[in-house]
């Protein structure tokens, strides 16, 4: 019985607790013998538009027990962002209930001199609102969203949400926010804080966007509640939960078991980008290696492919760029796309997984420069004396490219 293995709950509340103003079968009950047992339980919404107190009188008059303590909307964990990051004044596009609740928390909302844009929901927002919030950006305002969810179910279909927005204000602004809400981070770490066996909590949600991908990235055990069990073919895919189950009665249910699958140790990205990187070698035993400026590790020179190159093309710009040589691509050495060494966070919280195309290139003229603009210092190692701190998959490239035994090209 899954209720057993676990200690903490962590629900969503839409299409898991209730949808509209109906609980969902099961819901009231099986809430009811969780406490009964003893368990801990948490409410995460990513509605920007309810305070906790809303929540709380909602579940109240749907009979199920809860208290403030227990609910953790986007907004309140918005509002706890900001304390955190110490802002004091901040510019807000939602409704009253969010900014009574980042009121609460001591920030001022005015638009003159707010140091933070919060993109929550309205129905009312305007042009004139989204152009606010784009001129406060570029003008070094901060860029947050309560959550991204693109859209949300109605009777006539899926409506625009929150996600809408944001995309409006990203992309008048041309920057990437700080979303608070599920899948992303800062609202699981704000349940989680009070919390010390991450083995013991588990999450419990409709939606594989937003809840599971929350959940398998914070390394807590996932459940999604759905009457259909299509899961995406991608084993690795972090949309996959580690059970379905149709209603809360089957969390005791003792044929029903979980088998929490091991959590994967990188960043869930649906970018996957071309990159390139070339092997210098001279001497037979010499490698070509920079200290990157953005991270402070050794590597091979490598980057991503612009639009309009091919990847040869790539390599040989980026080489030029990152040490000054000038080089013609030699052979290829292989494709690498392991996920765990090449998925990058961008210090923006972008995420990208690399495909990277390895070449042997041999330097045909310029000058070797001792630092760019993307490299602390460039020079030559013995293969047999790498530096310590090499990024983690380039010890494979360059042995892959040794043991290719063509190396008569080399100087
Ligand atoms: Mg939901």
């Amino acid at each position: 019985m899954i209720y057993k293995e676990y200690d903490v709950f962590l629900f969503d509340l839409d299409g898991v607790i209730y949808i509209g103003d109906k609980a969902l079968p099961e819901a009231v009950s099986s809430l009811k013998r969780l406490r009964e047992e003893k368990k801990s339980i948490r409410f995460l919404t990513n509605d920007p538009c309810v305070t906790r107190e809303t929540i709380v009188k909602r579940l109240h008059k749907l009979g199920f027990s809860a208290s403030i303590d227990e609910v953790i909307t986007s907004g309140w964990a918005t509002a706890d962002y900001l304390v955190k990051a110490g802002i004091k004044k901040a510019y807000i596009l939602g409704n009253d209930q969010l900014k009574s609740e980042i009121r609460k928390a001591g920030i001022d909302l005015e638009e003159d001199l707010a140091e933070a844009v919060v993109i929550g929901w309205d129905n009312n927002i305007t042009f004139q609102d989204i152009h606010k919030a784009v001129n406060l950006i570029r003008c070094g305002a901060s860029f947050i969203a309560t959550n991204g969810d693109k859209t949300f179910p109605t009777a006539k279909g899926p409506a625009p949400a929150t996600g809408a927005i944001v995309e409006a204000v990203k992309t008048g602004a041309d920057k990437e926010p700080i979303i608070i809400g599920k899948p992303e981070s800062s609202i699981f770490e704000k349940v989680l804080e009070s919390f010390e066996d991450k083995e013991r909590c588990v999450m419990i949600g409709d939606t594989p966007e937003t809840d599971i991908i929350g959940a398998n990235r914070m390394g807590i055990a996932s459940i999604l509640v759905s009457d259909q069990n299509t899961l995406f073919p991608v084993e690795h895919d972090f949309r996959n939960p580690d059970v379905v189950i149709r209603d809360l009665k089957y969390l005791f249910d003792s044929e029903i078991k979980i088998e929490v699958r091991e959590k994967p140790d990188y960043q869930w990205t649906e970018q996957v980008k071309a990159g390139v990187a070339g092997i210098i070698i001279k001497e037979s035993s010499s490698v070509l290696l920079m200290k990157r400026a953005d991270n402070g590790q050794w590597g091979i020179p490598s980057g991503h492919v612009e639009p309009g190159e091919s990847v040869e093309q790539a390599i040989i710009r980026e080489i030029k760029e990152e040490t000054g040589l000038t080089v013609k691509v030699s052979k290829m050495i292989g494709v690498y796309s392991d996920p765990s060494s090449q998925t990058f966070i961008y210090p923006d919280g972008r995420v990208s997984h690399f495909i990277t195309n390895c070449f042997q290139c041999e330097v045909i003229g310029g000058t070797l420069k001792k630092s760019t603009e993307e490299a602390l210092e460039i020079r030559y190692f013995n293969i047999h004396e790498l530096p310590e701190n090499l990024l983690p998959m380039h010890p494979r490239w360059l042995e892959d490219a040794l043991a290719q035994k063509d190396l008569a090209f080399i100087r």
